[in-house]
């Protein structure tokens, strides 16, 4: 291993909240007639390191005729409002990203609903976290090939729809037809999908045709089941292994960027069939991610924060295999690994039991 810092205190998981501005069309229809009005949302200036974040309530009304707002006020471990920009958010992660390359496995979530800037924060192609990690670690990995460090890089993209696993870098119609197996290596602490195209990220621009080939089976697949990328998880896997001609040292290590299906609560009742399935499916598996991530929070903070490479935490069990979702990142959240979730939260008031549900689900894996 490079430069295995010692690990903060609190253990290898941090929540960050990141509250997107009001759309273009959004702020015209709030200033034009007021048919979309803002919440009434605290959130930190756009220069200061804040961890703090307060929601106004829907407001109440008392028999009386008194009227009353409950104040929610929530922290977290870096809080974004809306002026924040995409770098200045990676600036925030880029340490984390970093981590990859010295051998740790990171894994990194956007949770919310749908519309709150999960795939925006992810995905955008120029400055989301997807194309900027890659740029990033290519840069840095180039930066040590003076120390005698040679790395190589390969990302795959996959998707986890109704809980089977889909190769996002295949051929469009083999979308929903070729299921992908998950492989573990127990003895390693190793993760693999054997039939999951890979692609050799050997520059800084190799990305950006990765990202436009999943997004482009996503599409076809749209037309199929639609707003498919809102009822799925994807995940973007980089693997980078490194080898020190000069010292004989070994590196591996692997960077999990998620953007996970939208967490609005779906009604059940008029629900049927594939949208009942599709429902229950991803409600499932994101208490199931947040159970997982609890324990090994629960586990790691009572363990003085030093964590056993054993894919668990500290004899405590963590329900890895109650979802496909977390068996795929089992090894890249136990053990040997950083985990940080972004918590994003929409604007708008119409969204305000959701922003609120969002928050208690990020505060209870905090
Ligand atoms: P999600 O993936 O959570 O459903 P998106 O990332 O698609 O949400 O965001 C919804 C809309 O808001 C998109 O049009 C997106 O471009 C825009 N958006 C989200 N976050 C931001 C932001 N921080 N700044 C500007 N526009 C944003
Ligand atoms: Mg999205």
């Amino acid at each position: 291993k490079l430069h295995n810092q010692v690990q903060e205190l609190k253990g290898n998981i941090r929540v960050f909240c990141r509250v997107r501005p009001l759309l273009p069309s959004e702020a015209e229809a709030a200033a034009d007639d007021g048919s979309v009005a803002p919440a009434k949302i605290a959130f930190p200036d756009q220069d200061v390191d804040g961890k703090e974040i307060t929601v106004q309530g829907p407001e109440q009304k008392s028999s009386l005729g008194t009227v009353t707002t409950a104040t929610h006020p929530f922290a977290f471990d870096r809080v974004f409002g809306p002026a924040a920009q995409n770098a200045d958010v990676f600036d925030e992660i880029s340490q984390l990203v970093q981590s990859a390359l010295d051998g740790y496995n990171v894994c990194i979530f956007c949770y919310g609903q749908t519309g709150s800037g999960k795939t925006h924060t992810m995905s955008a192609p120029a400055d989301g976290m997807i194309p900027r990690a890659v740029a990033q670690i290519w840069q840095q990995a180039k930066g040590l090939e003076e120390k005698g460090w040679r790395y190589t890089m390969t990302g795959a993209f996959v998707e986890v729809y109704n809980e089977s696993l889909n190769d996002l870098l295949g051929r469009a119609e083999d979308l929903d037809r070729k299921k992908l197996e998950i492989r573990h290596d127990a003895q390693r602490c190793k993760t693999s999908v054997p039939g999951a195209t890979t692609v050799a990220l050997d520059g800084p621009d190799a990305v950006h045709a990765l990202l436009a080939r999943a997004a482009k089976n996503r599409s076809v697949a749209a037309t199929k089941a639609n707003e498919r990328s809102s009822r799925s998880h994807s995940v973007f896997m980089l693997s980078l292994q490194g080898a020190n001609a000069l010292t004989g040292e070994r590196s591996e290590g692997v960077l999990n960027l998620v953007d996970l299906a939208g967490s609005e609560r779906l009604a059940h009742s008029g629900a049927t069939g594939d949208r009942l399935k599709e429902t229950q499916n991803i409600n499932r598996s994101l208490s199931c991610l947040g159970d997982v991530i609890a324990a090994l929070g629960a586990a790691s903070s009572s363990s003085s924060g030093a964590k056993k490479a054993d894919g668990g935490a500290g004899g405590g069990h963590v329900p890895y295999r109650n979802s496909k979702l977390t068996y795929l990142l089992q090894y890249s959240l136990g053990g040997n690994s950083k985990t940080l979730m972004f918590v994003m939260v929409s604007p708008l008031l119409a969204h305000l039991g959701e922003t609120l549900t969002s928050l208690k689900f990020a505060t209870k894996v905090h």
